[in-house]
């Protein structure tokens, strides 16, 4: 049969089988705390927090955030010649025992729903993989709610854009100081702060910073302590009207 090709397509070319959808494993609440959310007996994740409970199991995140976002910290740096020492998303370390050295990596996870909510967590093991997965477990159990208002003087605009006030936290040699900037401003921080400031829902920020800022690790739990502490700071009632959230 001439003009009939003989093959439909060529090689390489072929369109891929859609991958079946893998079923999502279904949760199984192992602690009383994570039955009392499954049973629907607790309804909010401020609800856990208000009753001062402590998170063992990171499914109850997901449960109150499903659509909760993960970023990794780059705290490693590649090996080699030509420029090598570009940043990694894992760090590894080597321990000398008798058989040669041992590998471990390190990565450091920042989980949020960009409204408010934000963790922070740290995972290390002998694979890769695992210490990825432990980290983002790590963070999901670490989640804090953050206030967030207009806390500049030069807008005033009353919607939570910003922080409330200047906070300020620090870990080794970093001293991080965050402050509430007008709207528009956007995020004039270091890269790195700027994805806990995003995955917290805040969209203008101005930072001083001091400390050897290559210590990415220190960075971010000195970034986190300053979130952290616009929650931690009760605010009078006539500051509500600048939008507080
Ligand atoms: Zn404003």
């Amino acid at each position: 049969m001439a003009g009939r090709p003989r093959f439909k397509h060529r090689k390489g070319r072929r369109p891929r089988r859609p991958r079946p959808e893998r079923p999502k494993p279904v949760w199984e609440p192992k602690t009383r705390l994570g039955k009392e959310v499954k049973g629907g007996k607790i309804t909010s994740f401020d609800e856990i927090k208000l009753r001062g409970k402590k998170l063992l199991e990171s499914e109850i995140v997901d449960f109150f955030f499903p659509d909760i976002k993960t970023e990794f910290v780059l705290v490693g740096q590649s090996k080699g010649k030509f420029g090598g020492g570009a940043r990694r998303m894992y760090k590894t370390t080597q321990k000398k025992v008798r058989e040669g050295s041992r590998t471990k990596f390190t990565y450091v996870a920042i989980v949020g729903n960009e409204d408010g909510y934000i963790g922070l967590g740290k995972g290390a093991s002998r694979e890769s993989m695992p210490a990825r997965e432990r980290s983002v477990k790590n963070a999901k159990l670490n989640l804090i709610k953050i206030v967030r208002a207009c806390g500049s003087w030069d807008c005033g605009c009353a919607k939570p854009h910003s922080i409330p006030f200047k906070v300020s936290g620090k870990c080794g040699s970093v001293r991080i100081t965050l402050m509430p900037a007008p709207r528009g401003t956007g995020l004039a921080v270091h890269d790195e702060i700027k994805k806990f400031l995003r995955l917290a829902g805040v969209s203008d920020a101005w930072s001083v910073t001091k400390g050897e800022l290559r210590s990415r690790l220190n960075l971010a739990y000195a970034v986190f302590a300053a979130l952290k502490q616009t929650s931690e700071m009760s605010i009078p009632e006539s500051f509500k009207k600048w939008g507080v959230k």
